[in-house]
């Protein structure tokens, strides 16, 4: 059993008017095998919780904690989280021209490893993810996201998830312009990990669309830097129906 803690974070950016707070005394624990849904509505600071977690550069923590078994996940390096077991997909995934997808998969699961993965057994497990993923092979090739359509992207998100093998994920807004079969193919990918490991997550999404396919164990209303309503599966429902105006006044 493992648990990420996020204690009274806050954190804040800096603009040309000077330090900006976006989170202000967030609170949330995630356990094993649990699966937390955040709603909420853009500019509410969600995919700042994101980068704050996976340690984002521009993103300053000025008070609060992230804990993951206990340990001060801030005090770590971007990939010194990755090794602890945390992955990030993100909301824009970026372009990385001149590295492949082959060699991308192969050098980060090395790193998150620290040792190189046998290779024919990698091999075939990259393919097979691919495979359900409904992913060409001709993808291995590729530059990283380098004129992958929107779905693609996402996919190849997952894709990372599901051979890293993290110990939390956090998925923001992966659900984000998908039709209804990728965003069916992407949720079978979480749910292949919630059903072959105890893995716990995150799922940041702005719709409740994506959760008829992906059944979250607690909802986290998150409104002006901070988790305004926590509830169980029933509150992405109400939200369904009344949308977040309750929340905004
Ligand atoms: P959400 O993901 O919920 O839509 P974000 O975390 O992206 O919200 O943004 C929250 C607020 O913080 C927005 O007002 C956004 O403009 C601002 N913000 C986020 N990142 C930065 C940044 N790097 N510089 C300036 N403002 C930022
Ligand atoms: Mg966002
Ligand atoms: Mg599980």
């Amino acid at each position: 059993m493992s648990t990420l803690e996020i204690i009274n974070l806050h954190v804040q950016v800096s603009t040309n008017d000077g330090p900006k707070p976006i989170l202000k005394g967030v609170d949330l624990t995630i356990g094993s095998d649990e699966i937390h849904a955040i709603m909420g509505p853009n500019g509410s600071g969600k995919s700042t919780l994101a980068y704050s977690i996976a340690g984002h550069p521009d993103y300053e923590v000025t008070d609060g904690q992230v804990l993951l078994d206990g340990e001060d996940l801030l005090s770590l390096s971007v990939d010194e989280r990755a090794r602890a077991g945390l992955f990030l997909a993100m909301q824009y995934p970026v372009e990385v021209p001149g590295v492949s997808v082959a060699n991308f998969l192969r050098t980060a699961k090395t790193a998150i490893d620290g040792q190189a993965p046998k290779v024919r057994q990698w091999v075939g497990e990259v393919g097979s993810a691919m495979e359900r993923l409904r992913m060409d092979p001709s993808f291995n090739q590729r530059d990283v996201n380098a004129g992958f359509s929107g779905g693609e992207k996402k996919r190849f998100e997952i894709l990372q998830m599901e051979l890293f093998k993290p110990r939390f994920a956090v998925l923001d807004e992966t659900d984000s312009g998908l039709d209804v079969d990728a965003l069916r193919i992407v949720s079978e990918g979480v749910n292949r990990l919630h059903e072959t490991s105890d893995a716990g997550f995150l799922l940041i999404t702005h719709y409740t669309r994506i959760l008829r396919y992906i059944k979250p164990d607690f909802v986290h209303v998150f409104v002006d830097g901070r988790v305004a309503e926590q509830g169980g599966p029933d509150l992405a429902d109400r939200l369904e129906e009344e949308g977040y105006d309750r929340y905004l006044k």
